[in-house]
C-alpha cells in the first residue's frame, strides 16, 4: 500500500543550554510520519498490515490501555483500510463511565471494544488467551499490545538509515514493549550502541529483548527516573513547554520528555559514557496529552501547553 511507502524522516541537531559536554545531540523526527499513526506504531504496523492482507483476515484484535497511543493507531488504520478492529482494553470499569479522549476518537474511527479486569488483561500474551479469541472470533488476526511481535519489530529494523548507522556512536529511544528498541538493535552496527529508556514497569520486558533481538550492543533504563509510568510532576511539564518554545518541537509526557531529561541528566552528571555523536528517536505519541491534560489540570499542577 502506498501509504506506508512514503516515509522519509529527518535528523535535525539539537542545540541545548547549560550542557556540560561537548557531545552533539540529533533527534530523528519519526514523530512526524504521521499525525494519528504516531512514529514507531507506524513502523510496526506495516508489516503485520501486509500479513493480514495477504492471509485475509477481516478484523484485526488488538491490546491497549485507556491512552494507548497503538490502539488509536489501529482503530485508524482500520478505517482507512476498511478493516474491522476490535480492542481488549485493561480496566474493566472503564465500561461504565464516557470514554476518555482517545478511546472516543478510536471509537469514531469505528474500533470495538471488549474491556476486560487488570487481572484478565495480564494473561493478553498467553496462548490460552489468544485460543480463545480465535476461536470466539473467526478469521481475526491478532496483533499484541504496542504492536509488538516478529513483524512488529521488522518494521522497526527500518528506522535507521545508512547513515544513522555509520555517524552516530549512541542511538536512544524510549521503550514500553521493546518492539522498537529490539529492531534498533536488529539493525545496528556492532560498534554503536542503543540504550533503551522504560517508560514503565514492565516485568516481562527481558524477555521480549531476549526473544527479538540479535545483539547484545544494548542497555536499558529503568522507569523509577520520574517516578513510574504516567507519572508527571511540574519539572517534567515545564521542559515540555520550554522544550516546545525553544525548538517547535511536542514531546509527549509518558515517553519522549522524559527519556530527554533523563539523558541530560546522565550527561550533566558525569555519567555519559556512551559517546559523541547521539541520535534521540522521537516517537511521536502527542495525541495523549489531551487527556493527560485534563488529569493535571484536576490535581492543580500546570499543563502542557502546545
Ligand atoms: C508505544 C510507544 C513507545 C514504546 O514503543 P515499544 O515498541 O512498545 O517499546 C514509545 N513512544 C511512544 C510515543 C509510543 O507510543
Amino acid at each position: 500500500m502506498s501509504f506506508f511507502n512514503t516515509i522519509k524522516t529527518e535528523n535535525i541537531c539539537l542545540e541545548f543550554q547549560n550542557l556540560n559536554h561537548d557531545v552533539k545531540i540529533y533527534m530523528k523526527r519519526e514523530d512526524l510520519i504521521h499525525p494519528i499513526i504516531s512514529g514507531n506504531k507506524f513502523r510496526k504496523l506495516k508489516y503485520n498490515l501486509k500479513e493480514l492482507k495477504k492471509n485475509k483476515n477481516s478484523l484485526l484484535i488488538t491490546f491497549g490501555g485507556a491512552f494507548s497511543n497503538h490502539l488509536l493507531a489501529v482503530a485508524y488504520l482500520g478505517k482507512i483500510e476498511g478493516i474491522k478492529t476490535l480492542a481488549i482494553v485493561r480496566g474493566e470499569e472503564l465500561k461504565d463511565y464516557k470514554l476518555n479522549t482517545t478511546l472516543q476518537k478510536c471509537c469514531d474511527f469505528g474500533m470495538k471494544f471488549e474491556f476486560v479486569t487488570r487481572e484478565k488483561y495480564r494473561e493478553r500474551n498467553t496462548n490460552k488467551y489468544n485460543y480463545e479469541l480465535q476461536n470466539k472470533f473467526k478469521n481475526a488476526y491478532i496483533v499484541p499490545e504496542g504492536g509488538t511481535n516478529r513483524l512488529g519489530v521488522k518494521g522497526c529494523e527500518e528506522i535507521l538509515s545508512k547513515y544513522d548507522k555509520e555517524f552516530f556512536d549512541v542511538v536512544c529511544v524510549p521503550v514500553g514493549s521493546g518492539g522498537t528498541f529490539s529492531g534498533l538493535i536488529n539493525s545496528s552496527l556492532e560498534k554503536q550502541k542503543i540504550l533503551g529508556f522504560s517508560a514503565l514497569n514492565n516485568s516481562n520486558i527481558s524477555e521480549v529483548i531476549n526473544k527479538f533481538a540479535k545483539k547484545d550492543n544494548w542497555k536499558l533504563f529503568d522507569e523509577s527516573f520520574f517516578g513510574g509510568y504516567a507519572k508527571f510532576n511540574n519539572e517534567l511539564i515545564n521542559f515540555i513547554n520550554n522544550f516546545y518554545e525553544r525548538h517547535n518541537i511536542r514531546l509527549d509526557s509518558i515517553y519522549n520528555a522524559k527519556m530527554i531529561l533523563r539523558i541530560i541528566d546522565l550527561i550533566n552528571n558525569n555519567n555519559w559514557i556512551f559517546g559523541k555523536n547521539i541520535l534521540i528517536i522521537n516517537t511521536g505519541g502527542t495525541q495523549s496529552v489531551v487527556g493527560i491534560n485534563e488529569l493535571l489540570k484536576k490535581k492543580g499542577c500546570e499543563t502542557i501547553n502546545y
